[in-house]
């Protein structure tokens, strides 16, 4: 029932996780980033009034979403057969593959997923990373024990950087933006081509006008001076 969404029809009320950069970061408390500013553009676009942001646990964007919390994921979040059993996405709008960060000293510098063999490892809970991470002890290169759950990607890194994990596996233009500011390095990329989508509820026939203006920031140069922005 529409009237018992978040927002009414004209308001799209967006969720993210805040932990993310350059995508969704706080900044002198304010959510900003890349997805931030291109949902912003596209809900604007499409004709509906942005929300205030909703700003929680990447695990929960989805359960909120279906709950009608919030309207709208924007979060970096890659269009993925399981997600899509529970929400529609947008057309992509990203693209971006799996990264193997380690501390910048130069310790520890595996080349292959191999050389990870008992190794603690963390990423973020519920995340595409975690699903790589899984695929290793699945083929028992490291253990369930050697796994560490983060609750977002910022402690993860923090933990990484503290050496109490070896490698965290994170979405590669995120690991990128932290090897700026932080003493970590990439060590070597994982091959997933990822693609994000902005996440909506399936009965939420809005996510035409989404596309239509999806397809329109990128027609007239609006996407391009977002990526030139947020990205380089
Ligand atoms: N792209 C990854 C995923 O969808 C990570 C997203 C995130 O941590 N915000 O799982």
């Amino acid at each position: 029932l529409a009237g018992c969404q978040g927002g009414s029809d004209d308001t799209i009320v967006p969720g993210t996780n805040a932990t993310f950069p350059p995508f969704e970061y706080t900044q002198d408390g304010e959510i900003v980033g890349f997805d931030v500013a291109l949902a912003e553009e596209v809900i604007d676009r499409a004709g509906y009034e942005v929300g205030e942001w909703v700003d929680i646990d990447f695990g929960s964007l989805i359960p909120s979403l279906n709950d009608g919390d919030i309207d709208l994921i924007a979060a970096g979040m890659t269009i993925e057969p399981g997600r899509k059993e529970q929400i529609d996405f947008s057309d992509p709008y990203w693209e971006a593959s799996q990264a193997v960060l380690v501390r910048a000293d130069g310790g520890f510098q595996p080349g292959s997923v191999d050389e990870l063999a008992d190794r603690r490892v963390g990423a973020q809970a519920g995340t595409t990373g975690e699903g790589q991470i899984e695929d290793l002890i699945e083929a028992g290169t490291i253990t369930e024990s050697d796994y560490r759950q983060y609750e977002n990607y910022t402690l993860a890194v923090q933990d990484l950087e503290n050496g109490n994990v070896d490698a965290v596996v994170i979405d590669v233009p995120v690991a990128q933006n932290f090897t700026a500011e932080r003493s970590v390095a990439v060590a070597f990329e994982i091959d997933t081509g990822e693609q994000y989508g902005l996440g909506m509820r399936q009965d939420d026939d809005r996510i035409a006008d989404i596309n239509d203006a999806i397809a329109e920031i990128r027609e007239d140069g609006t996407y391009d001076d977002l990526v030139a922005e947020w990205h380089e």
